[in-house]
């Protein structure tokens, strides 16, 4: 028998490398917590399973080595049915099948978890053998399960089994080497009996949730940790998040943000109370759709659709004479008159009146400030809003309130007590880690200082200023920010904060210049000085010159007229000032996409990212819904605009829960792109017919991602010519070159495909073993790195030798100061983000081909992305006023 042999194996493994037999061997641990108790009960529970007995910290998955879950030890299998470890009820048993857990009539529960990952089999090799709720005897089998399937499919065998409540247990003492299921004791519990406090909840059970994968860009940060904290805040349950850095009170943002989670962490939701089982279920969904991150999850209105607006390139400058630097937080030049904001320190008496009075004002102060918020957010722009409804959250933070409870208690007053917690808290804060989490403490001091001011009996002032002010300060809050009138104000300096502070991203919003952390000697500046304020550089020049203020003015009025004449021009077809043809066209993602693209002068579409269609979803889509979405965008581009349309792109950052693809360690070097669809060959081939269907009604083009080897593409190809075979429809075949061997194969690749498309995002990354998305390494990253510049060159080369033309459809191509450089290099077509279509277009007017071409062998020559760049500053000036 197939779990025989299995055991059989496992047992002489381990006996040959213990050198002993094969036997169960029961060797007492030590104690590991707390004094052992000569009175406490004790409770022998049974091993579940046979096999290897591993300790917990081995485990490799950090939810259970890190005893979030619960203590107890994990069982590398040799068998195959999971057995009650004592008798009691079943009072877990997950819709996969893959865990239960049994809760004995003292109420200390058992969960048993048999593998790592195997929830996302979905019951796939897993038979339940009880139901929930039952009763078992201690040794009944619970459930079965495939262990060749399961070793197979999911990340590894191994089976945690730990008591969930920790409060019960004193101690736990497990045994060593091998157990047979059923036999003996796996580990011995001392219970705590009345010495430790039992739940905090009483008469509800306690419900663990799956492992959630947590999809936040930037784990679960202020905004969505105050959605999770929201929805936990409706159930009366006791409910943790349990995190990789340990378990925090899921209704206070402040301790989920605490958790510092980043993107990837397993987390999990525990419950205790008489509605747990609808917190965990309502939680898990929360979180496992991005806590109102991603918008259009299932489930409803995304609650928040905040993705702040890129951080411009350039962090940080040297300031020269007469110029302080900072962050450039949102881009833009502006001339104005300085006008210095301070916040004023409010002075609070220590002692109160009675307990009674002081907490009746502390209610009401929150009550009152929360009102104000919302007339605020009633105004405001929706971004705004957004930051606004946060702090309403905090206001309610349940930790928060618990910091203020001692002083409370201790006779003082309610401003004393609210101005504790909210400074303890905001230091907290800004002690973590997480450059994102530390931000967040002025949000904490912010919505403080509301609430203070009113305890204190001060009136919240709002920002009053005259047309063309350049406001300073040390911090502008996002309530603050949300009483300016824009019109008047012409730029912001703010001596805290950097590119990814609120008051940034909101600046940006309201596209107001502005620069973060600039030289405090700002805060020094005369209300009413002059200032110029360039926060594309990140500079605040003080006392200016006739002539940079003259220089500054025509700037702005050349860039104005600039804008308004590129728009204008972006209907007509792009071409060098020489009239060399470059098609600019655009990267969509939906119809919506296009109708805009189209509107915005865009001569077709050289992108379709498909992976929306795909992602949010619980299967892939169908052939017809597909059919219909590429049918619906080429009737929008008509039959004269060519439209490419990119096969699903899956894999690294974007994997999709249908496909269960395997954990990898290096994802970005995995399945993803065109792997993924020669994998998954039925879901490719939908895709591939949706294609050919939507051929009639425009000037299709189908394109392969991430092709590394001309096998790939004479495999995809296949498919392809397969399904035309029985469809018929004519589309033109490309591939995308975004890894090097692409673009070293180039000349080879050329022959067999009617296009290339270059990919300088992946491209860039795989080049410079840079990962596209790393935080630091960003500036480090660009696509203009010589390096990157020289396979795009190589790609044209190997195009031309076969007529092929080429495009660019990675970020690149969306920069004006780059698109002549880039046909310089021999590409014809550019398909960039809609907003850019005109400063495109109207880029390559003011250059002829040979200009193109000389600044391309220029840029080659050179040796670092600094020194591209500032030959691309040197060119565009140059060029600047001359228009096509
Ligand atoms: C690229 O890599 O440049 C590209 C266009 O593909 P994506 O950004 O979708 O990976
Ligand atoms: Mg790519």
């Amino acid at each position: 028998m197939r779990t025989q042999t299995l055991e059989a194996k496992s047992l002489e493994v381990a006996a040959r490398a213990s050198g002993r037999e094969a036997r169960a061997v029961i060797e007492p641990l030590p104690v590991r917590a707390g004094p052992a108790a000569a009175a406490g009960q004790t409770l022998e529970v049974l091993p579940p399973l046979s096999g290897l007995v591993v300790p917990l910290d081995a485990v490799p998955d950090p939810v259970f080595a890190r005893r979030l879950v619960g203590d107890g030890v994990a069982i590398d299998p040799t068998s195959n049915e999971v057995l009650a470890p004592f008798a009691g009820t079943v009072t877990q048993l997950h819709d996969a099948h893959h865990a239960v857990a049994i809760t004995n009539a003292d109420g200390i529960e058992v969960l048993i978890h048999v593998g790592l990952d195997t929830v996302a089999l979905r019951g796939r090799g897993f038979t339940a053998l009880v139901a929930r709720g039952a009763q078992v005897e201690a040794g009944q089998a619970l459930l079965r399960f495939d262990p060749e399937l399961v070793a197979r499919e999911a990340r590894s065998l191994i089976s945690a089994v730990v008591v969930t409540e920790r409060g019960r247990v004193r101690a736990l003492h497990p045994v060593h080497g091998l157990v047979g299921a059923g036999v003996g004791v796996l580990f011995t519990l001392e219970l705590a009996g009345a010495q430790v406090p039992a739940r905090a909840v009483q008469g509800g059970e306690t419900v663990l949730s799956e492992v959630v994968v947590l999809p936040n860009p930037e784990g679960l940060h202020a905004r969505p940790a105050a959605v999770l904290a929201a929805e936990a805040r409706r159930y009366s349950s006791e409910v943790k998040l349990l995190g990789p850095q340990g378990e925090a009170n899921a209704r206070s943002l402040v301790a989920v943000m605490g958790l510092s989670t980043k993107k990837g962490d397993a987390v999990r939701v525990r419950a205790t109370g008489s509605d747990a089982r609808a917190a965990v279920a309502a939680l898990t969904r929360l979180l496992q759709e991005g806590c109102g991150e991603k918008a259009g999850a299932k489930g409803g209105e995304p609650t928040l659709t905040l993705v702040p607006p890129p951080a411009p390139e350039q962090a940080r400058v040297v300031a020269g004479a007469g110029e302080l630097a900072g962050a450039a937080a949102s881009p833009g030049l502006a001339i104005g008159r300085v006008l210095q904001h301070r916040a004023g320190a409010l002075v609070v008496p220590e002692r109160g009146g009675s307990e009674l009075e002081e907490r009746t004002r502390y209610a009401a102060a929150l009550r009152e400030a929360s009102a104000q918020l919302e007339k605020l957010k009633a105004q405001a722009a929706p971004l705004q809003a957004q930051l606004l409804g946060m702090h309403q959250e905090l206001l309610q933070d349940p930790e928060l309130a618990e910091l203020a409870e001692g002083p409370l208690r201790a006779g003082k007053s309610a401003a004393f007590a609210w101005q504790q917690a909210y400074t303890t808290h905001a230091g907290k804060l800004e002690k973590l880690e997480n450059k994102l989490l530390r931000e967040r403490a002025s949000d904490v001091r912010d919505v403080g200082r509301r609430a203070l001011a009113l305890l204190a009996g001060a009136q919240e002032q709002s920002l009053t200023v005259s047309p063309g002010t350049i406001l300073i300060a040390e911090e502008v809050s996002p309530s603050e920010m949300a009483s300016l009138e824009r019109s008047k104000l012409a730029g912001l300096c703010t001596t805290t904060g950097s590119a990814t502070s609120h008051v940034a991203i909101l600046a940006r919003a309201m596209g107001l210049p502005a620069v973060c952390g600039i030289d405090e000697a700002a805060l020094a500046l005369e209300d009413g000085a002059q200032v110029i304020l360039d926060g594309t550089r990140g500079l605040l020049r003080t006392n200016p010159t006739a002539a940079q203020l003259e220089q500054v003015t025509q700037q702005l009025a050349r860039d104005a007229s600039r804008r308004t004449a590129e728009q204008g021009a972006a209907a007509k077809q792009a071409h060098t000032k020489d009239g060399h043809r470059v098609e600019v066209v655009a990267n969509i993602t939906s119809v919506e996409d296009a109708k805009k693209a189209v509107a915005a002068g865009a001569e077709g579409v050289g992108l379709l990212r498909t992976e929306l269609l795909f992602e949010d979803r619980d299967t892939a889509p169908s052939e017809d819904e597909q059919a219909a979405q590429y049918g619906a965008i080429a009737a929008v581009l008509g039959k004269e605009r060519p439209f490419v349309i990119r096969t699903l792109d899956a894999g690294a950052d974007k994997p999709l829960s249908y496909l269960q693809l395997p954990k990898e360690q290096n994802p970005f070097l995995g399945l993803r792109g065109v792997r993924i669809s020669l994998a998954y060959p039925e879901m490719f081939r939908a895709q591939l017919r949706a294609v050919l269907r939507s051929a009639a009604q425009g000037d299709v083009h189908v394109m392969f991602p991430m092709i590394s080897d001309l096998g790939e593409v004479r495999a995809a190809r296949q498919l392809l010519a397969e399904e035309q075979a029985r469809l018929g429809g004519q589309v033109k075949v490309g591939v995308m070159i975004e890894v090097p061997s692409a673009a070293l194969q180039a000349e080879l690749l050329a022959r067999e495909v009617d296009f290339f498309s270059i990919g300088t995002n992946d491209l860039t990354q795989y080049v410079l073993a840079m990962d596209r998305g790393h935080p630091k390494l960003a500036r480090q990253a660009e696509a203009i790195h010589p390096a990157v510049l020289k396979m795009i060159g190589m790609t044209c080369d190997g195009a031309r030798v076969h007529g092929k033309w080429v495009g660019v459809c990675g970020g690149l191509a969306s920069d004006p100061q780059a698109a002549p450089l880039l046909v310089g290099l021999g590409v014809k077509e550019l398909s960039v983000s809609v907003p850019a279509i005109a400063s495109v277009k109207a880029a390559l007017a003011r250059f002829t081909l040979a200009e193109c071409q000389s600044l391309a062998q220029a840029a080659l020559r050179l040796g670092t992305i600094s020194e591209v760049r500032a030959l691309l500053v040197a060119h565009a000036e140059a060029h600047a006023s001359v228009e096509g």
